[in-house]
């Protein structure tokens, strides 16, 4: 059964990594999507909460998995016993990185291969800093997000807006 990881921060998912994970699920038998818990970073949602949001929006796919992780990306492919990691390329900006990481991860581990899907076009700029941003000065992202999603980014900056006022 050939598995491959999709690692991420997906704070929050968008609709350019859920066009990844739909076209990652139908060249792999599993796909495990893997939200990174990073502690250095303050995220918008906790680890918890993006794997529910996209276990929901991948509720359609039976091959996909949700789950979280910490630590070396190559390290939980390997305990995840997946032979690919599955990466999205936007842009030439991302090349430079993504092939920088995919050698890396080679030497450490050469018998994971890294997969880079690029992206469908009309998703090609968008991340999820250009969402955080732009819902942060109250601007239209439905055309970024689902629907559920962008309820919870209204929600959570609202919470923490009244946090701080
Ligand atoms: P990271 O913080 O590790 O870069 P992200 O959550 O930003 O994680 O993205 C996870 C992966 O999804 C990365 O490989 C990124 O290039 C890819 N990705 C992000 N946005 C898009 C998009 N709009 N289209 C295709 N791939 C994307």
């Amino acid at each position: 059964m050939s598995i491959a990881i999709y690692p991420g921060s997906f704070d929050p998912p968008t609709y350019g990594h859920l066009d990844v994970i739909r076209r990652a699920s139908a060249i792999f038998d599993k796909v495990i999507v893997s939200v990174l818990r990073n502690s250095a970073k303050t995220p918008l949602f906790s680890a918890e909460d993006r794997v529910k949001m996209l276990s929901e929006e991948t509720s359609g796919l039976p091959n996909v998995e949700v789950v979280s992780f910490e630590g070396l990306t190559i390290e939980f492919a390997r305990s995840c016993g997946a032979c690919a990691i599955v990466r999205g390329l936007r842009a030439v900006t991302d090349f430079e990185y993504e092939l920088q990481l995919a050698q890396v991860n080679k030497v450490m581990a050469p018998e994971i291969e890294t997969v880079l899907l690029t992206t469908a076009l009309e998703y090609a700029f968008l991340s999820s800093t250009v969402v955080r941003e732009f819902a942060s000065y109250g601007s239209d992202i439905s055309k970024f997000v689902p629907p559920s999603i962008e309820k919870k980014i209204i929600n959570r900056l609202n919470e923490i807006n009244e946090k701080n006022n």
